[in-house]
């Protein structure tokens, strides 16, 4: 009656009998591993993102708790979050992180995006645009201009990082033809 069922037991998403004895009832387990309880809670996987994290009301909560998620991070901070997020929940989606490096088509990676947003502007930007936005505002919170300003380093380097995202995208696309 409890035998295991290991061919239920591999694999993605984690579905599994719960409880040994009732085969037919199948529920998604939680995203967190090691976490075998059922999910009753979905949760973006990221802002404006219709991808869902499946937890348990625990880890929902949990998870939630860090939920401001990419506001008051550092561009490279919410990368690192993302990263390190993508490998604890299976590492099955290392990838898609490290695939901004050019899809080729010309088209905006998410790393782009959220660049653009660090810098105010709108997904259609041209670099015209970013670069005179970069500029405006790092001039604002450069260290010469505030020293020993935490908040001021933090959004300075923020900014730093967003532009670097960009004009690296956009020497890509030069290269590429597609600019
Ligand atoms: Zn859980």
């Amino acid at each position: 009656m409890s035998r295991a069922r290991r061919s239920n037991d591999w694999g993605f998403p984690r579905w599994r009998g719960y409880g040994s004895s009732r085969e037919a009832a199948q529920v998604r387990l939680c995203d967190r591993v090691g976490c075998s309880e059922p999910a009753t809670c979905p949760a973006p996987k990221s802002p404006n993102s219709p991808e869902r994290w499946q937890f348990c009301q625990a880890h929902a909560a949990e998870y939630n708790a860090g939920w401001d998620y990419f506001a008051g991070l550092t561009t490279e901070e919410a990368a690192e979050r993302e990263r390190s997020e993508q490998q604890t929940s299976a590492g099955y989606r290392e990838s898609a992180y490290y695939g901004w490096a050019g899809s080729g088509d010309g088209s905006r990676s998410r790393d782009e995006l959220r660049a653009l947003e660090v810098l105010e502007l709108a997904p259609d930007a041209d670099f015209d645009a970013i670069r005179k936005a970069w500029r405006s505002k790092a001039k604002e919170v450069h260290p010469d201009v505030k020293p020993n300003d935490a908040d001021a380093a933090r959004a300075f380097q923020a900014l730093q990082l967003a532009y670097e995202v960009l004009r690296a995208a956009e020497e890509r696309r030069q290269w590429n033809g597609a600019a």
